[in-house]
Protein backbone atom coordinates (compact mmCIF):
# COMPACT_ATOMS: atom_id res chain seq x y z
CA UNK A 1 0.00 0.00 0.00
CA UNK A 2 1.05 3.83 -1.29
CA UNK A 3 1.48 5.50 1.85
CA UNK A 4 -0.52 8.43 0.99
CA UNK A 5 -3.56 5.87 1.26
CA UNK A 6 -3.88 6.49 4.75
CA UNK A 7 -5.05 10.15 4.13
CA UNK A 8 -7.67 8.96 2.00
CA UNK A 9 -10.19 7.84 4.47
CA UNK A 10 -10.11 11.05 7.14
CA UNK A 11 -10.32 13.31 3.90
CA UNK A 12 -13.19 11.49 2.91
CA UNK A 13 -15.00 11.87 6.41
CA UNK A 14 -13.75 15.50 6.73
CA UNK A 15 -15.75 16.46 3.31
CA UNK A 16 -18.70 13.69 4.28
CA UNK A 17 -18.78 16.06 7.54
CA UNK A 18 -19.06 19.54 5.80
CA UNK A 19 -21.82 18.13 3.96
CA UNK A 20 -24.07 17.06 6.48
CA UNK A 21 -23.45 20.36 8.01
CA UNK A 22 -24.35 21.87 4.69
CA UNK A 23 -27.69 20.27 5.19
CA UNK A 24 -31.04 22.51 6.39
CA UNK A 25 -32.35 19.30 7.85
CA UNK A 26 -29.65 16.42 9.23
CA UNK A 27 -30.67 13.08 9.20
CA UNK A 28 -31.14 13.00 12.44
CA UNK A 29 -32.36 16.14 14.32
CA UNK A 30 -30.98 17.71 16.91
CA UNK A 31 -32.77 18.81 19.82
CA UNK A 32 -31.39 22.76 20.52
CA UNK A 33 -29.89 24.52 23.49
CA UNK A 34 -29.48 21.50 25.83
CA UNK A 35 -25.66 20.45 27.21
CA UNK A 36 -26.47 17.06 27.93
CA UNK A 37 -28.68 15.10 25.08
CA UNK A 38 -28.39 12.50 22.63
CA UNK A 39 -26.53 14.59 20.24
CA UNK A 40 -23.93 15.40 22.15
CA UNK A 41 -23.41 11.32 21.94
CA UNK A 42 -23.07 11.75 18.37
CA UNK A 43 -20.92 14.39 18.29
CA UNK A 44 -18.63 12.48 20.66
CA UNK A 45 -18.98 9.60 18.18
CA UNK A 46 -18.59 12.19 14.65
CA UNK A 47 -14.88 13.11 15.99
CA UNK A 48 -14.25 10.09 18.00
CA UNK A 49 -14.06 8.69 14.46
CA UNK A 50 -12.19 11.45 12.77
CA UNK A 51 -9.56 11.67 15.00
CA UNK A 52 -9.26 7.64 14.79
CA UNK A 53 -8.70 8.12 11.01
CA UNK A 54 -5.86 11.08 11.58
CA UNK A 55 -3.84 9.11 13.99
CA UNK A 56 -4.18 6.19 11.89
CA UNK A 57 -2.92 8.16 8.94
CA UNK A 58 -0.17 10.10 11.16
CA UNK A 59 1.21 6.54 12.54
CA UNK A 60 1.78 5.36 8.88
CA UNK A 61 2.19 7.84 6.58
CA UNK A 62 3.46 11.08 8.29
CA UNK A 63 5.83 12.59 6.38
CA UNK A 64 10.05 11.47 7.05
CA UNK A 65 10.44 15.33 8.85
CA UNK A 66 7.18 15.14 11.05
CA UNK A 67 8.67 14.76 14.83
CA UNK A 68 7.48 11.23 15.77
CA UNK A 69 6.26 12.48 19.48
CA UNK A 70 4.05 15.10 17.86
CA UNK A 71 1.74 12.46 15.92
CA UNK A 72 -0.82 12.19 18.60
CA UNK A 73 -1.17 16.11 20.23
CA UNK A 74 -1.47 17.20 16.24
CA UNK A 75 -4.16 14.70 14.93
CA UNK A 76 -6.33 15.42 18.34
CA UNK A 77 -5.64 19.15 17.64
CA UNK A 78 -6.66 18.65 13.77
CA UNK A 79 -9.95 17.27 14.64
CA UNK A 80 -10.71 19.53 17.44
CA UNK A 81 -9.87 22.91 14.94
CA UNK A 82 -11.76 20.98 12.32
CA UNK A 83 -14.96 20.53 15.17
CA UNK A 84 -14.60 24.29 15.48
CA UNK A 85 -14.56 25.14 12.19
CA UNK A 86 -18.10 22.74 11.58
CA UNK A 87 -19.35 24.63 14.52
CA UNK A 88 -18.87 28.10 12.86
CA UNK A 89 -19.85 26.37 9.58
CA UNK A 90 -23.12 25.59 11.00
CA UNK A 91 -23.76 29.34 12.04
CA UNK A 92 -24.20 30.22 8.90
CA UNK A 93 -26.59 27.59 8.01
CA UNK A 94 -29.96 28.63 7.88
CA UNK A 95 -31.98 25.95 10.19
CA UNK A 96 -28.20 24.93 11.86
CA UNK A 97 -27.09 26.53 15.17
CA UNK A 98 -23.45 26.92 16.64
CA UNK A 99 -22.96 25.77 20.10
CA UNK A 100 -19.59 25.38 22.30
CA UNK A 101 -21.27 22.61 24.25
CA UNK A 102 -21.45 20.95 20.48
CA UNK A 103 -17.53 21.75 20.04
CA UNK A 104 -16.95 20.16 23.81
CA UNK A 105 -18.39 17.17 22.31
CA UNK A 106 -15.90 17.14 19.32
CA UNK A 107 -13.10 17.90 21.63
CA UNK A 108 -13.93 15.11 23.87
CA UNK A 109 -14.67 12.64 21.37
CA UNK A 110 -11.36 13.68 19.33
CA UNK A 111 -9.12 13.32 22.59
CA UNK A 112 -11.09 10.08 23.12
CA UNK A 113 -10.23 8.61 19.78
CA UNK A 114 -6.24 9.52 19.79
CA UNK A 115 -5.94 7.54 23.09
CA UNK A 116 -7.85 4.90 21.54
CA UNK A 117 -5.66 4.35 18.69
CA UNK A 118 -2.00 5.24 21.21
CA UNK A 119 -3.20 2.41 23.50
CA UNK A 120 -4.25 -0.12 20.69
CA UNK A 121 -0.67 0.79 19.33
CA UNK A 122 0.70 0.45 22.54
CA UNK A 123 -0.85 -3.10 23.40
CA UNK A 124 0.27 -4.40 19.80
CA UNK A 125 3.70 -3.50 20.33
CA UNK A 126 4.04 -5.17 23.86
CA UNK A 127 2.85 -8.70 21.75
CA UNK A 128 5.65 -8.07 19.15
CA UNK A 129 9.20 -9.62 20.05
CA UNK A 130 11.72 -7.18 19.31
CA UNK A 131 15.14 -8.24 19.18
CA UNK A 132 17.28 -8.89 22.05
CA UNK A 133 19.68 -5.37 21.20
CA UNK A 134 16.53 -2.98 21.49
CA UNK A 135 16.49 -3.38 24.90
CA UNK A 136 20.39 -4.01 25.87
CA UNK A 137 22.25 -1.74 27.68
CA UNK A 138 25.54 -1.54 26.55
CA UNK A 139 28.00 -0.40 29.45
CA UNK A 140 30.29 2.65 28.37
CA UNK A 141 33.55 1.79 27.00
CA UNK A 142 31.86 -1.67 24.88
CA UNK A 143 30.10 -2.23 21.84
CA UNK A 144 27.48 -4.46 21.66
CA UNK A 145 28.33 -6.37 18.14
CA UNK A 146 25.23 -9.46 17.10
CA UNK A 147 26.19 -11.37 14.20
CA UNK A 148 23.28 -12.47 12.38
CA UNK A 149 24.92 -14.65 9.72
CA UNK A 150 26.88 -14.06 6.44
CA UNK A 151 28.24 -10.70 6.69
CA UNK A 152 25.16 -9.16 8.37
CA UNK A 153 25.78 -7.27 11.24
CA UNK A 154 24.12 -4.91 14.14
CA UNK A 155 25.94 -2.78 16.72
CA UNK A 156 24.72 -0.82 19.86
CA UNK A 157 26.73 1.87 21.43
CA UNK A 158 26.23 3.05 25.10
CA UNK A 159 23.95 5.50 23.69
CA UNK A 160 21.47 3.24 22.01
CA UNK A 161 22.82 4.23 18.38
CA UNK A 162 21.45 1.35 16.63
CA UNK A 163 24.25 0.53 13.23
CA UNK A 164 23.45 -2.50 10.65
CA UNK A 165 26.35 -3.63 8.22
CA UNK A 166 24.66 -5.30 4.69
CA UNK A 167 21.61 -6.38 6.11
CA UNK A 168 20.54 -9.78 3.94
CA UNK A 169 17.14 -11.03 5.12
CA UNK A 170 15.63 -12.72 2.10
CA UNK A 171 11.99 -14.68 3.34
CA UNK A 172 12.15 -16.92 0.21
CA UNK A 173 14.95 -19.07 1.08
CA UNK A 174 14.93 -22.66 -0.46
CA UNK A 175 16.92 -25.56 1.31
CA UNK A 176 19.07 -26.11 -0.92
CA UNK A 177 20.72 -22.64 -1.37
CA UNK A 178 19.97 -21.94 2.65
CA UNK A 179 21.41 -23.71 5.09
CA UNK A 180 18.61 -21.84 7.06
CA UNK A 181 15.00 -21.94 5.75
CA UNK A 182 13.84 -18.52 8.25
CA UNK A 183 15.76 -15.69 8.45
CA UNK A 184 17.88 -14.87 11.47
CA UNK A 185 15.84 -11.32 11.54
CA UNK A 186 12.45 -9.42 10.84
CA UNK A 187 13.40 -6.44 9.90
CA UNK A 188 10.58 -4.81 12.12
CA UNK A 189 12.33 -6.01 15.17
CA UNK A 190 15.25 -4.07 14.87
CA UNK A 191 14.01 0.01 14.37
CA UNK A 192 17.74 0.98 13.20
CA UNK A 193 19.47 4.51 12.99
CA UNK A 194 22.11 3.91 10.56
CA UNK A 195 22.96 1.24 7.63
CA UNK A 196 26.38 0.79 6.15
CA UNK A 197 26.53 -1.28 3.21
CA UNK A 198 30.17 -2.57 1.84
CA UNK A 199 29.35 -3.15 -1.63
CA UNK A 200 26.34 -4.12 -4.32
CA UNK A 201 26.74 -8.00 -4.21
CA UNK A 202 23.60 -9.26 -3.61
CA UNK A 203 24.36 -10.92 0.12
CA UNK A 204 25.61 -7.43 1.12
CA UNK A 205 23.20 -4.74 -0.49
CA UNK A 206 19.69 -6.67 -0.56
CA UNK A 207 16.89 -4.15 -1.86
CA UNK A 208 14.47 -6.55 0.08
CA UNK A 209 15.62 -5.91 3.74
CA UNK A 210 16.48 -2.15 3.12
CA UNK A 211 12.87 -1.75 2.01
CA UNK A 212 11.15 -3.19 5.21
CA UNK A 213 14.30 -1.45 7.46
CA UNK A 214 12.65 1.74 5.74
CA UNK A 215 9.29 0.68 6.49
CA UNK A 216 9.83 0.17 9.94
CA UNK A 217 11.93 3.49 10.46
CA UNK A 218 12.07 6.54 8.22
CA UNK A 219 14.49 7.96 10.15
CA UNK A 220 17.48 5.50 9.33
CA UNK A 221 20.28 6.54 6.90
CA UNK A 222 21.48 4.85 4.71
CA UNK A 223 25.38 4.96 3.83
CA UNK A 224 27.58 3.80 0.95
CA UNK A 225 29.73 3.17 -1.87
CA UNK A 226 28.11 4.64 -5.07
CA UNK A 227 27.35 1.98 -6.29
CA UNK A 228 24.75 0.80 -3.20
CA UNK A 229 23.38 3.97 -3.08
CA UNK A 230 22.56 3.87 -7.07
CA UNK A 231 21.03 0.77 -5.94
CA UNK A 232 18.98 1.99 -3.30
CA UNK A 233 17.66 4.46 -5.12
CA UNK A 234 16.61 2.63 -8.42
CA UNK A 235 14.69 -0.15 -6.44
CA UNK A 236 13.53 1.31 -2.83
CA UNK A 237 11.59 4.14 -1.75
CA UNK A 238 14.07 5.30 0.49
CA UNK A 239 14.55 9.25 0.32
CA UNK A 240 17.16 10.43 -1.22
CA UNK A 241 17.90 12.61 1.95
CA UNK A 242 18.42 9.93 3.96
CA UNK A 243 21.03 8.30 1.51
CA UNK A 244 24.63 9.56 1.58
CA UNK A 245 27.73 8.41 -0.54
CA UNK A 246 30.93 7.04 0.92
CA UNK A 247 34.41 6.27 -0.30
CA UNK A 248 37.38 4.59 1.01
CA UNK A 249 39.72 7.58 3.30
CA UNK A 250 36.55 9.15 4.16
CA UNK A 251 34.61 8.90 7.31
CA UNK A 252 30.98 9.78 8.72
CA UNK A 253 29.28 10.12 12.25
CA UNK A 254 27.24 7.77 13.17
CA UNK A 255 25.77 9.90 16.33
CA UNK A 256 28.39 9.89 18.89
CA UNK A 257 30.18 6.67 16.86
CA UNK A 258 32.59 7.80 13.84
CA UNK A 259 32.49 5.59 10.95
CA UNK A 260 36.08 4.83 8.55
CA UNK A 261 35.81 3.72 5.07
CA UNK A 262 38.27 1.72 3.61
CA UNK A 263 39.23 -0.20 0.72
CA UNK A 264 38.40 -3.71 0.53
CA UNK A 265 40.43 -4.42 -2.80
CA UNK A 266 43.10 -2.16 -4.41
CA UNK A 267 41.51 1.06 -6.18
CA UNK A 268 44.14 0.84 -8.81
CA UNK A 269 42.92 -3.40 -9.43
CA UNK A 270 45.08 -6.07 -9.67
CA UNK A 271 45.24 -8.52 -12.30
CA UNK A 272 46.99 -11.32 -10.47
CA UNK A 273 44.30 -11.85 -8.28
CA UNK A 274 41.40 -11.14 -10.94
CA UNK A 275 40.42 -7.72 -9.70
CA UNK A 276 39.18 -4.82 -11.61
CA UNK A 277 36.71 -2.18 -12.22
CA UNK A 278 33.46 -2.40 -11.05
CA UNK A 279 34.87 -4.09 -7.93
CA UNK A 280 37.36 -2.02 -6.96
CA UNK A 281 34.78 0.64 -5.12
CA UNK A 282 34.34 -2.36 -2.77
CA UNK A 283 34.61 -0.97 0.85
CA UNK A 284 35.52 -2.13 4.40
CA UNK A 285 34.44 -0.15 7.73
CA UNK A 286 36.34 0.67 10.97
CA UNK A 287 33.61 1.65 13.25
CA UNK A 288 34.90 3.91 16.63
CA UNK A 289 33.19 4.83 19.68
CA UNK A 290 33.51 4.40 23.25
CA UNK A 291 37.39 3.38 23.10
CA UNK A 292 36.46 0.53 20.71
CA UNK A 293 37.47 0.21 17.04
CA UNK A 294 35.82 -2.70 14.76
CA UNK A 295 37.19 -3.83 12.08
CA UNK A 296 34.40 -5.04 9.33
CA UNK A 297 36.32 -6.22 6.34
CA UNK A 298 33.25 -6.20 4.12
CA UNK A 299 34.84 -8.96 0.62
CA UNK A 300 38.32 -8.23 0.77
CA UNK A 301 40.67 -9.31 -2.46
CA UNK A 302 41.85 -12.55 -1.84
CA UNK A 303 45.64 -11.26 -1.42
CA UNK A 304 44.42 -8.56 0.70
CA UNK A 305 47.49 -9.49 3.22
CA UNK A 306 50.33 -8.67 0.18
CA UNK A 307 48.70 -4.87 -0.35
CA UNK A 308 50.83 -2.77 1.91
CA UNK A 309 48.74 0.16 1.31
CA UNK A 310 45.17 -1.68 1.95
CA UNK A 311 46.51 -2.90 5.29
CA UNK A 312 48.49 0.82 6.66
CA UNK A 313 44.99 2.00 6.06
CA UNK A 314 42.74 -0.31 7.87
CA UNK A 315 45.87 -0.31 10.77
CA UNK A 316 45.81 3.31 11.28
CA UNK A 317 42.23 3.50 13.13
CA UNK A 318 43.89 1.05 15.25
CA UNK A 319 41.39 -1.89 15.23
CA UNK A 320 40.84 -4.14 18.01
CA UNK A 321 38.57 -6.79 16.55
CA UNK A 322 38.04 -7.75 12.78
CA UNK A 323 35.12 -9.48 11.34
CA UNK A 324 36.46 -10.92 8.66
CA UNK A 325 35.38 -12.50 5.13
CA UNK A 326 37.25 -15.60 3.87
CA UNK A 327 36.81 -18.99 2.84
CA UNK A 328 38.83 -21.92 2.45
CA UNK A 329 38.83 -22.90 -1.05
CA UNK A 330 36.88 -20.16 -2.73
CA UNK A 331 39.87 -18.31 -4.28
CA UNK A 332 37.62 -15.18 -4.39
CA UNK A 333 38.33 -14.30 -0.61
CA UNK A 334 41.64 -14.67 1.36
CA UNK A 335 42.22 -18.42 2.10
CA UNK A 336 42.40 -19.25 6.00
CA UNK A 337 46.25 -18.72 6.24
CA UNK A 338 45.81 -15.21 4.21
CA UNK A 339 42.84 -14.29 6.87
CA UNK A 340 45.30 -15.19 9.58
CA UNK A 341 48.32 -12.98 8.00
CA UNK A 342 45.78 -10.22 7.40
CA UNK A 343 44.52 -10.09 10.90
CA UNK A 344 48.26 -9.99 11.92
CA UNK A 345 49.43 -7.68 9.58
CA UNK A 346 46.42 -5.06 10.73
CA UNK A 347 47.37 -5.77 14.56
CA UNK A 348 44.27 -6.92 15.43
CA UNK A 349 43.89 -8.65 19.19
CA UNK A 350 40.85 -10.43 18.01
CA UNK A 351 39.74 -12.12 14.87
CA UNK A 352 35.99 -13.46 13.81
CA UNK A 353 35.30 -15.61 11.24
CA UNK A 354 32.31 -14.11 8.87
CA UNK A 355 30.68 -14.77 5.46
CA UNK A 356 29.39 -18.29 6.45
CA UNK A 357 26.69 -19.86 8.04
CA UNK A 358 24.20 -18.54 5.05
CA UNK A 359 24.31 -20.44 1.78
CA UNK A 360 24.79 -24.15 1.52
CA UNK A 361 27.91 -23.95 -0.73
CA UNK A 362 29.09 -21.20 0.53
CA UNK A 363 29.51 -22.15 4.02
CA UNK A 364 33.14 -23.12 6.26
CA UNK A 365 33.51 -24.62 9.90
CA UNK A 366 34.97 -21.47 11.74
CA UNK A 367 36.91 -24.11 14.07
CA UNK A 368 39.22 -25.22 11.07
CA UNK A 369 39.90 -21.18 10.51
CA UNK A 370 40.61 -21.02 14.11
CA UNK A 371 43.26 -23.71 14.19
CA UNK A 372 45.10 -21.49 11.61
CA UNK A 373 46.02 -18.77 13.91
CA UNK A 374 49.60 -19.35 16.10
CA UNK A 375 49.18 -18.76 19.79
CA UNK A 376 51.25 -15.74 19.71
CA UNK A 377 48.88 -14.11 16.90
CA UNK A 378 45.66 -12.71 17.05
CA UNK A 379 43.14 -14.15 19.13
CA UNK A 380 40.40 -15.91 17.11
CA UNK A 381 37.08 -15.33 18.57
CA UNK A 382 34.13 -17.62 17.26
CA UNK A 383 30.56 -16.05 17.84
CA UNK A 384 27.31 -18.59 16.75
CA UNK A 385 24.97 -17.46 14.51
CA UNK A 386 22.50 -15.04 15.13
CA UNK A 387 23.66 -14.15 18.47
CA UNK A 388 25.74 -10.74 19.75
CA UNK A 389 29.04 -10.04 22.02
CA UNK A 390 29.86 -7.18 24.02
CA UNK A 391 33.38 -5.70 23.20
CA UNK A 392 35.85 -5.91 24.74
ZN1 LIG B 1 29.79 -11.52 -0.13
Amino acid sequence: MKKWKYWIPPLLYMTLIFIVSSLEQPPIPPPKFEWIGIDKLFHFIEYGILSVLLTIAFVNASPSWFPARLIWVTAALISILYGASDEIHQYFVPGRFATIADWVSDVIGSIAGVLGVYFYYKKRKKGIKMHPLVDLNVPKGSLAVHWFEQSSFALKDSDGTIVQIDPYFPRTRPSDRFIHTEPPLDESDLPTDFVLLTHAHGDHTCPESIRRIWETSTATRFIGPEESVRQISSETDVADDNVSEISAGESAELNNLTVHAVYAKPPEGDPSADIGPPDVTHLGYVISGDGVNLYFSGDPINNFAEHEDLISAVAAHGPDVGFLTNHPTEGEFPFFDGCVKMATRIGLKHAVPAHRSCFVIRDYDPEEWAANFPPDGPEPLIIERNTYIIYP
